[in-house]
């Protein structure tokens, strides 16, 4: 009885509106790939409009995001740091996921629409390898084959995600090219899929990429929002957030978050970027605020560039956020004005990870420190004494652990 009402906690919401033409955001989106991509990418779009309309396998997925991935998640009352920062804080709790972040709700819309085109492997890219951990979960619950493309950088920096790849049986493809990060890793498989289109599916972990990607990963991500609306007016009597609040590397987390929220104008919706060293250093991973409209993976989005239209390596301490672009649908809603982007520093995201573990007893991944750091920042300042604030908390903070232990000087991690 406990298991089949779980089961029944999570419902879909209907599908959103779908792109116009080739996967357009205003000016931004579409498809830009090799001929030989073509293809693949029609399948993908004709076999991911006819599951979503599907009632079939809307059940089926629903089931899989009860059943095994924790779904749904809770909205969480900050009390105690609502009353240091003077507004009411909740958080949307991805990090109490299995797997431990937003990414498991996109890999398993995913892996299902694999099996549904009848291949029987995956290659994913990761930056933090929280995707590839999502990816490398699902191909063992499904008997898929899987190949995760890592930036050799990153190897290095998320080593225990690497190690839980290989125990799911995934294969763990260091990247040495350019600057040996995610920009990297996505060349890399790219260029894989070029030469294996026909038995594999690539299963991108953001909203980037050609079309059908952007709509189809915020469809799955769009979960995030459609939950967390209905829990805020139970939470709020009614009401709805005064402010949205999440963090944006290619801005899958953000983009489900606001996708629920999205047509209610009174709702501010603002997106946190890496601010890396600081804007003016020229390294951070703000492709919104100092990006420029550029071609890369896929589409046309915004990206960090030089002069000469080369793509320029991001930073951010968080890999997650290391990346020079964004989705296309935040383009565009940036054009637009419907979304803010923000930013903050790594020195403030580490700030923003230290606050929330001592007043929430929540240790968050870094990237949504991000987040809580910038509504530290403009708590009382861009946003007014006792408004209430959804922040997405897209993922935990064991994966960073290691790395936030050596930079804030405590003594010994082992
Ligand atoms: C991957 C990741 C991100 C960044 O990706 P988006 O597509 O922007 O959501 C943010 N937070 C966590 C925990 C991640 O794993």
């Amino acid at each position: 009885m406990t298991a089949s009402a779980r089961g029944l906690g999570v419902q879909l919401a209907p599908p959103g509106s779908e792109p116009a033409g080739l996967g357009r955001f205003g000016e931004y989106g579409g498809r830009f790939v090799p001929e030989t991509l073509v293809p693949a990418l029609e399948e993908l779009e004709r076999e991911f409009r006819s599951a979503w309309s599907s009632e079939e396998f809307r059940a089926e997925l629903a089931g899989l995001l009860a059943s095994y991935a924790g779904r749904p998640t809770p909205v969480t009352e900050c009390h105690r740091l609502s009353e240091r920062l003077g507004v009411r804080v909740l958080l949307k709790r991805e990090d109490l996921t299995h797997t431990g972040s937003h990414k498991i709700n996109n890999v398993l819309g995913q892996a299902l629409l694999t099996r549904r085109m009848g291949k029987q492997r995956v290659i994913a890219e990761t930056g933090a390898g929280q995707h590839g951990v999502a990816t490398a979960t699902a191909a063992a619950l499904f008997g898929l084959e899987c190949l995760v493309f890592m930036g050799a950088v990153d190897v290095e920096r998320q080593a225990l995600n690497v190690f839980r790849m290989r125990l799911l049986g995934a294969e763990v493809v260091p990247v040495e090219s350019g600057s040996a990060t995610l920009k990297d890793a996505i060349n890399e498989a790219l260029r894989d899929w070029v030469a294996t289109v026909e038995t594999t599916h690539y299963c991108i972990g953001s909203v980037v990429g050609p079309h059908p990607y952007p709509w189809m990963v915020r469809e799955f991500q769009r979960v995030v929002g459609d939950e967390a609306r209905e829990q805020c007016r139970a939470l709020l009597g009614g009401t709805d957030p005064d402010v949205v609040l999440a963090c944006v590397g290619g801005g899958s987390n953000a983009i489900g978050t606001f996708a629920g929220f999205i047509d209610l104008p009174g709702v501010r919706l603002v997106g946190v970027e890496a601010g890396g060293r600081g804007l003016e250093s020229g390294q951070h991973g703000s492709s919104v605020s100092r990006g420029v409209p550029g071609v890369l993976h896929g589409a046309r989005s915004l990206f960090l560039q030089d002069e000469h239209g080369q793509i320029l390596e991001a930073h951010s301490i968080s890999a997650g956020l290391d990346y020079p672009g964004v989705g296309p649908e935040h383009a565009e809603l940036a054009a637009a004005g419907r979304a803010e982007y923000a930013n903050a520093t790594d020195e403030e995201a580490l700030e923003g990870f230290e606050l929330l573990a001592r007043t929430e007893g929540i240790v968050p991944a870094l990237e949504p420190a991000h987040a809580i750091a910038w509504l530290a920042r403009e708590a009382g300042r861009s946003i007014p004494k006792g408004a209430t604030v959804l922040v997405t908390l897209s993922g935990r903070g064991d994966k960073d652990a290691e790395q936030v232990a050596e930079r804030l000087g405590y003594d010994s991690f082992r």
